[in-house]
């Protein structure tokens, strides 16, 4: 069997956790929560990032923050999860849908403008599959209008748009830890603040509304309610797990690369053949190599290549009803039509990526999705001849 994802003890996890409890500190903001915050705010190049419990959190934190309301609109695009929009929709604002681009399934910065109204309050880029959205022409949007950036880069940590790490380029940017994503700590986020005005009351709003940060800091000799607020910060053994995966960050970074690479360079005479086709990645990007996924033609072929790679021990994967084709969105705000998250969301297949795989995992993903066409007859030899003379299935 290969599963779509496993989580993988990368380390020293159990003994920080054990070591959490021996500092008799288990709730949030200990030693392991400030390790992972600073080692963020200095790697990343941050103004200030706050451990939270979970990326939703944070696109929730990044709503109170915003004094968003109802009647207020927030443009993202449609081909994301549900908390992209249910923070702001929380809120009372209506979430406005742009379609996304054919090549990196990225929001279409060139149909934001043509949506922007009197009540637009953000801009919501998703950085699809760790590959970051067009920052460049989404904040020159952004500044036009006089609107905030918060980018859900959910998918996206330790990924670079020209140089600079997703998640740093807008207002706020959002990061998940959750078991599925590339870096875990079971559930939890982080919530980065790159608009200094916003800074204090990002504390005052993870600690309850409370000015407990500044009291722990000494600022202050006794801390009350001063916002609002909630409950935002994880506890030290969601950080301990984190710290123990930063210290291995660049090596859970190259290990995905690799088995990324190892599957692009795979299939790509599959691509060349035009039987499907595979992730775009821009120049001016390092992506953070979250998800590998081929684009069938059809939702038919999708699936047969899907329950043909099942049969086989292979858990490949789809996702994303579009927002806008949800019960949700349906009932409350009507029909809109959106062309290429439609058909994407039809054609789209993810294959397993995880920090635990293998090379040799790779290659008999790769193996069957040929078997699945019927063994490709175009004559290649890969990596010293595993299938040298062609795979005939
Ligand atoms: C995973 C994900 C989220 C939610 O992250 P949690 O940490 O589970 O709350 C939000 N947006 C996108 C694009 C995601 O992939």
């Amino acid at each position: 069997m290969i599963p779509f994802n496993h989580q993988s003890i990368v380390g020293n996890e159990l003994s920080y956790i054990e070591d959490a409890y021996k500092r008799g500190k288990v709730s949030g903001g200990g030693k392991y929560t400030k390790l992972c915050e600073e080692f963020m705010e200095s790697r990343f190049d941050a103004r200030k990032v706050l451990l939270v419990t979970s990326c939703t959190h944070a696109l929730e934190m990044a709503a109170l923050l915003l004094d968003i309301k109802e009647g207020d609109e927030v443009i993202m695009p449609s081909y994301t999860f549900s908390s992209t929009a249910n923070a702001f929709v929380l809120r009372g604002a209506k979430p406005v849908f742009v379609d996304i681009r054919e090549d990196t399934l990225n929001m279409d910065e060139s149909q934001i403008e043509r949506v922007i109204t009197d009540r637009t309050k953000a801009i919501v880029p998703v950085h699809y599959a760790g590959v970051p959205c067009n920052m460049e022409e989404i904040v020159k949007i952004a500044r036009k209008y006089d609107l905030y950036v918060v980018e859900d880069a959910a998918q996206a940590v330790n990924a670079k748009y020209e140089g600079k790490y997703a998640g740093t380029i807008g207002d706020f940017g959002c990061y998940s830890f959750h078991e599925t994503k590339n870096y875990s700590m079971g559930e939890g986020g982080a919530f980065v603040i790159n608009n200094e005005r916003f800074v204090e009351r990002a504390e005052i709003i993870r600690e309850k509304g409370t000015n407990r940060q500044k009291f722990l800091r000494g600022e202050i000799d006794k801390y009350t309610w001063v916002d609002i607020g909630s409950s935002y910060i994880p506890s030290e053994v969601n950080a301990a797990i984190l710290w123990a995966q930063f210290e291995r960050f660049d090596e859970i970074h190259a290990k995905r690369r690799k088995l990324f690479m190892r599957y692009l360079n795979n299939l790509k005479p599959l691509e060349e053949e035009g039987l499907l086709r595979l992730p775009f990645i821009p120049d001016n990007v390092e992506p953070s190599y979250h998800i590998f996924y081929i684009l069938l033609p059809d939702e038919r072929t999708r699936e047969s290549i899907r329950s043909f790679l099942l049969d086989r021990g292979i858990h490949a994967t789809f996702h994303y009803i579009p927002l806008h084709m949800s019960e949700y969105y349906i009932s409350r705000f009507g029909r809109i039509s959106l062309p290429v998250s439609e058909s994407v969301s039809r054609r789209i297949l993810r294959l397993p990526l995880y920090f635990g795989m293998e090379l040799k995992n790779v290659d008999f993903v790769s193996k069957n999705i040929y078997s699945f066409f019927g063994g490709f007859k175009g004559m290649y030899s890969m990596h010293g001849g595993i299938w040298k003379g062609g795979y005939t299935g």
